[in-house]
């Protein structure tokens, strides 16, 4: 049974402590590690793997939409940015605030977080591919106990970030006994 988790599943970020005072887009390579489809804070990238083994006994794929759609560098942020954005004014277009100037999405854009801003920048955001149907529904019953929720709903269905910071939820944990992972053995 479904607990009152719904579909508007939207809580703040907790960051762990490594983050606290990391540099958005620019973190040490031992804060990131390789993980199923990209790269991720490694808090976020055991409860990532925990969810995706998780969905897999249930027959359901999870993976991320490109490998830039996990951890994204600033300079990756700021290639889509420019993209994306353009200071000349667009009347009726949405606006981004960056280095103090008015930016404005070009048409037919996605919209795109500014540099250093975006959750994928921490490392603890995934975009997960064919966030619809099935998986969603799967996604919607189970994100919570992953430490998972939405950021943007119902526009980004599959924007997810990890938000449990060092309250590493039970899922996870029990994950990674299974799997045999020694703890505190990361560094940074
Ligand atoms: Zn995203």
């Amino acid at each position: 049974m479904k607990d009152k988790l719904a579909w508007d599943y939207i809580v703040p970020v907790v960051l762990c402590k490594h983050l606290k005072n990391a540099r958005p887009g620019l973190l040490a390579p031992t804060k990131i590690r390789k993980t199923i489809g990209g790269v991720l804070h490694h808090c976020a990238a055991d409860a990532w793997e925990a969810m995706v083994d998780a969905a897999g006994k249930e027959q359901i794929v999870l993976k991320p939409t490109s490998a830039g759609d996990t951890y994204r560098t600033l300079a990756q942020q700021l290639a889509g940015f420019n993209q994306r954005y353009q200071l000349e004014p667009i009347e009726g277009q949405s606006t981004r605030t960056y280095e103090g100037k008015k930016w404005y999405l070009k048409k037919g854009m996605a919209p795109l977080a500014a540099p250093g801003t975006s959750k994928h920048n921490l490392g603890i955001a995934v975009d997960v591919a064919n966030a619809k149907g099935h998986t969603l529904e799967w996604l919607v019953a189970n994100v919570k106990n992953f430490g998972f929720s939405w950021e943007v709903v119902p526009e980004e269905p599959w924007h997810l970030r990890y938000v449990a910071g060092d309250n590493v939820p039970e899922a996870v944990n029990a994950w990674k006994e299974s799997k045999n992972v020694v703890p505190n053995q990361q560094q940074g």
